[in-house]
């Protein structure tokens, strides 16, 4: 049963108001209080099964339909990012420094929608419908885990969710199946040498200059390391070191972040980062500490899901483009629910046709907001014939 053009064209525009609430009103991860009442309060209204705190400030919510059929569940989180608002609009974040900055606004409203729609059709939808309103996707270690930990997938067969992406255009659908987005690890470097008098360096053991060979000599962690036919990345995001002009600096920090797809590959690149941080730091005399955060596992979606999600998407998104994508270096705790069940993750286009979106967690970022209406439109048809396909 695919969703009716005049009811889909009437949740869409709910579902564009209940956005613009969210984007005025952001709250960071794990602190989406009023977030989630909203969205408790919404699906209650509805007539749902709904479970609040979950996770902390997560919502699950269950709706039976009355034809037999498996159980779906879809997922949206709901959180904001420490970031400033920097958009012209009237829906602009009014929370200073706190902005949906990730498009995390849009997957609640189009979730909601859904859920909505699925209130509305309950005796003509087969099996159970569970939403699944994550807090927490921005922060390590993510909501995902609180939430299976707390049941959120008890029951469930299979599990889909929807990443708005504004690299695509607005019309376009994506995924692909096996590995999606990667394993976003970070990492933090200590160099310790001794400080002292710009003039007078051989009384001192120069940590600035230890680091930037170790910046230079990382560069190689990659590109002779890692079979070129695998992916990783390593990128130094950060570099602090000194205080004057006239003063040779005692420590000097560097951070960043590794993306790879396999755990060999992972430990490729931690091990050598290990060698060379340690002979570099011999090298130059300076004492080093090296920790690495493991981010979230790869997202790998199950080849039979990814594969119904482009055929059904062929089917009811007549009026863009359905393709298969290539991986994508960003990370997500989707990956967490992907480990339990069979499922699969899919991009929805919401950038501007010329390119010119902002990229994501950027302070101008924002959605096409037509991607909600293919957005609710997928996710409706994809559920229906996962719950329908008795196998
Ligand atoms: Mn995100």
């Amino acid at each position: 049963m695919s969703i009716d053009e005049r009811q889909l064209q009437s949740l869409h525009g709910q579902a564009v108001e209940w956005r613009r609430h969210l984007h005025r009103h952001p709250e960071l991860s794990f602190k989406e209080t009023n977030t989630s009442a909203m969205i408790a309060d919404l699906l209650e209204s509805w007539g749902l099964e709904v479970r609040r705190g979950v996770a902390g400030t997560g919502v699950v919510a269950k709706l039976t339909g009355g034809l037999p059929g498996r159980t779906v569940a879809l997922r949206a989180d709901i959180d904001a990012l420490p970031i400033q608002d920097a958009k012209d609009v009237e829906y602009a974040s009014e929370v200073p420094g706190v902005m949906h900055a990730c498009g995390h606004d849009g997957h609640t409203a189009e979730l909601l929608a859904v859920a909505k729609h699925y209130s509305m059709n309950r005796e003509r939808t087969a099996g159970t419908r569970v939403f699944l309103f994550q807090p927490g996707e921005e922060v390590l270690p993510g909501g995902a885990i609180g939430m299976i930990a707390d049941g959120a997938l008890d029951g469930v067969d299979v599990v889909y969710g929807v990443h708005l992406w504004t690299p695509l255009p607005c019309g376009t659908i994506a995924t692909r199946p096996g590995p999606l987005m990667a394993e976003p690890d970070e990492f933090e470097i200590e160099l310790r040498g001794s400080g002292g008098h710009g003039g007078l360096p051989h009384e001192a053991r120069d940590a600035l200059v230890a680091g930037a060979h170790l910046a230079v000599a990382l560069q190689t962690v990659v590109s002779r390391n890692v079979d070129p036919l695998e992916a990783a990345v390593l990128s130094i995001g950060q570099f602090r070191a000194g205080t004057a002009r006239n003063v040779i600096a005692d420590s000097c920090r560097l951070s960043g972040t590794v993306r790879s797809f396999t755990p060999e590959v992972r430990e490729v690149v931690r091990g050598r980062m290990d060698d060379i941080i340690r002979h570099n730091s011999a090298l130059h005399r300076v004492d080093y500490t090296f920790e690495f955060y493991e981010g979230y596992p790869p997202v790998v979606n199950d080849p039979s899901e990814a594969a119904r999600v482009l055929r059904v998407a062929a089917e009811v998104h007549t009026d863009g483009e359905v393709r298969e994508c290539e991986r994508i270096m960003a990370g997500e705790d989707f990956s967490y629910y992907l480990k339990e069940r069979p499922g699969c993750f899919f991009f929805v286009g919401a950038g501007r046709a010329d390119g010119s979106s902002a990229p994501h967690h950027h302070p101008g970022f924002d959605i096409d907001e037509t991607a909600l209406r293919h957005a609710i439109r997928l996710l409706v048809a994809v559920a229906d014939d996962a719950a329908s396909d008795l196998q």
